[in-house]
C-alpha cells in the first residue's frame, strides 16, 4: 500500500517558518507582510478560495487587503485597482482570483500586477523566467508539488516525470519545475496517444487534467510517486483525478484529496507573498 503524502501536516509545518519570517519583517520594516486579494463576482468555488486564503494570511500573521467587485465590474475599474495596489507600499503581493467574469480581459489584468508583486506567479514575466531558469516567484499549485515530491525524501534528479496536463497554471509551470530539478520531463495532454505507455514508465505522475479518477491503477508504475492536482466536485464530494482507492495499491506514495496539493497551494501564496516584501524592501534599501 503507498505511502500517503500529507498535504495538511506539510503545509502546517511550512505555514510556522512563514509566519516566523512574518514576524521578522514586521519587526524589521514597522509593518506586516500585506496581500491584497481581488475578487470579481459570486463565483462559489472562488468565494471559497478567498476565504480559505484570508484565514491563512491571518494564521501567519499577513495582512490581507480584501477587494470584492461586483460581477459586472469593468475592465478599466478594475484595471484602475491594479494600479493603485501596485502603487500602495503596504501591499507586496496582489492576488487576482481567476476565473474573471467573460467581459474581463484576464490576460490584460495579470500583466497589470507589477511582476514583483504578483503572488500567484502568473504574470508573463516570472513565466518568462520559470522558464529561462532566472529568480522569480513561481506558481503557487506547482512550487506545492515540488515540495510534497521532496517530502517524500525521494530525489528527483534523473527520474522520469509525467505530467498530465498543459495548462499555464499546473500543467507547463510544473514541468519545468521538474525539469529544473533534474528530472526526465514528459508532459501529456489530450491529443497524447497511447497516454498509458506514458504513465507506466513514470517514477513521478503528476495528475492535472480535471477528469475525476481520470488515472487507474493500471496507469501507474508500481512504486511511483503520485501526485493528484484534481478537485472535480460530484455528488457533494471532492474527488482527484487519480482514483485513489485503485492508485494506493501500485504507488510507493500518493497524495490525497482533499488534504493533500491543495493545502500546499494556499501555503505556497503566502510564502511567495513574505519573500516578495523582503525582496522589495532589501532592493530598496541596497
Ligand atoms: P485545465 O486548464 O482544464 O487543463 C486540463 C489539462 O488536462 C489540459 O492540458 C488537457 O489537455 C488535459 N486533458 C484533458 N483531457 C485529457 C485526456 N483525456 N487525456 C490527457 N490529458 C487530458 O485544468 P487545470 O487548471 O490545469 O486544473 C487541472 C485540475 O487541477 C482541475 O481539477 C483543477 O480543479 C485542479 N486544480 C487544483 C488546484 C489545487 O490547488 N489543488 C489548483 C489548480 C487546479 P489539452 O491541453 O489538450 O486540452
Amino acid at each position: 500500500m503507498a505511502e500517503i503524502i500529507d498535504g495538511k501536516a506539510l503545509s502546517a509545518a511550512l505555514k510556522e517558518d512563514i509566519a516566523v519570517e512574518a514576524k521578522k519583517f514586521e519587526d524589521t520594516y514597522g509593518r506586516k507582510v500585506g496581500l491584497a486579494v481581488v475578487k470579481v463576482g459570486n463565483n462559489p468555488a472562488s468565494e471559497v478560495y478567498v476565504r480559505n486564503k484570508i484565514i491563512a494570511c491571518e494564521k501567519v500573521g499577513v495582512r490581507s487587503f480584501s477587494h470584492n467587485l461586483p460581477e459586472d465590474e469593468n475592465e478599466a475599474d478594475l484595471l484602475a485597482l491594479i494600479d493603485a495596489l501596485n502603487a500602495d507600499p503596504e501591499v507586496d503581493g496582489i492576488l487576482v482570483q481567476l476565473p474573471l467574469p467573460a467581459h474581463i480581459n484576464e490576460k490584460k489584468v495579470l500583466a497589470r500586477i507589477r511582476p514583483e508583486k504578483d503572488a500567484d506567479g502568473f504574470h508573463v514575466m516570472n513565466a518568462g523566467g520559470l522558464m529561462l531558469g532566472l529568480p522569480c516567484t513561481k506558481p503557487c499549485t506547482p512550487a506545492g508539488i515540488i515540495e510534497l515530491i521532496k517530502s517524500t525524501g525521494a530525489k528527483i534528479a534523473g527520474k522520469n516525470a509525467v505530467v498530465i496536463g498543459r495548462s499555464n497554471i499546473v500543467g507547463k509551470p510544473c514541468a519545468m519545475l521538474l525539469l529544473a530539478e533534474n528530472a526526465t520531463v514528459t508532459i501529456c495532454h489530450s491529443r497524447t496517444a497511447d497516454l498509458k505507455s506514458h504513465t507506466r514508465n513514470a517514477d513521478i505522475l503528476v495528475a492535472a487534467v480535471g477528469i475525476k479518477e481520470f488515472v487507474t491503477g493500471d496507469m501507474i508504475k508500481p512504486g511511483a510517486i503520485v501526485i493528484d492536482v484534481g478537485m472535480n466536485r460530484a455528488d457533494g464530494k471532492l474527488y482527484g483525478d487519480v482514483n485513489f482507492p485503485e492508485a494506493e495499491k501500485v504507488a510507493g506514495y500518493i497524495t490525497p484529496v482533499p488534504g493533500g496539493v491543495g493545502p500546499m497551494t494556499v501555503t505556497m501564496l503566502l510564502k511567495n507573498t513574505v519573500e516578495a516584501a523582503f525582496r522589495c524592501k532589501e532592493s530598496k534599501e541596497n
